[in-house]
């Protein structure tokens, strides 16, 4: 697994086997940015400090001014729609893609600061049976 599949999976940076949400729905209203406090793989902290996903914010921006570039140009020059029609079709569509940007962001965010250990996974299956 790359380190893309991983953020587009949303798995731990360390291991790229634990989930980083609870739930796999982005759109469970609840729970939809619940993180464990570890991995449960490889115990990597997902809390590293106070509001550590604050920082996420400047990684879903971009994605956030991508995804309005594109519809900007798929529904202004090759569709050709009215501009009124325009803002709140790009409204709704925003509005709807949140979780999974906002997903997507937390998940970039702890890439750039965890780096991948393909045997994290394992060293912790093997200090967990050392301690028992
Ligand atoms: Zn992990």
């Amino acid at each position: 697994m790359t380190r893309l599949t991983a953020i587009v999976k949303q798995k731990c940076p360390h291991c790229r086997q634990g989930d980083l949400f609870v739930k796999k729905n982005p759109y469970a209203i609840k729970d939809a940015l619940k993180m464990p406090e570890r991995c449960p793989i490889c115990q990597q902290d997902f809390r590293m400090e106070p509001g550590f996903y604050i920082g996420a914010l400047w990684t879903s921006f971009p994605l956030v001014i991508s995804l309005l570039a594109l519809f900007s140009v798929l529904f202004l020059v090759v569709l050709q729609i009215d501009l009124y029609v325009f803002f709140v079709l790009i409204a709704i569509i925003l509005f709807s893609l949140q979780p999974i940007i906002i997903r997507l962001g937390r998940a970039i965010w702890i890439n750039v600061f965890v780096d991948y250990d393909p045997e994290a996974g394992e060293k912790e299956a093997s200090q967990r049976d050392l301690r028992v």
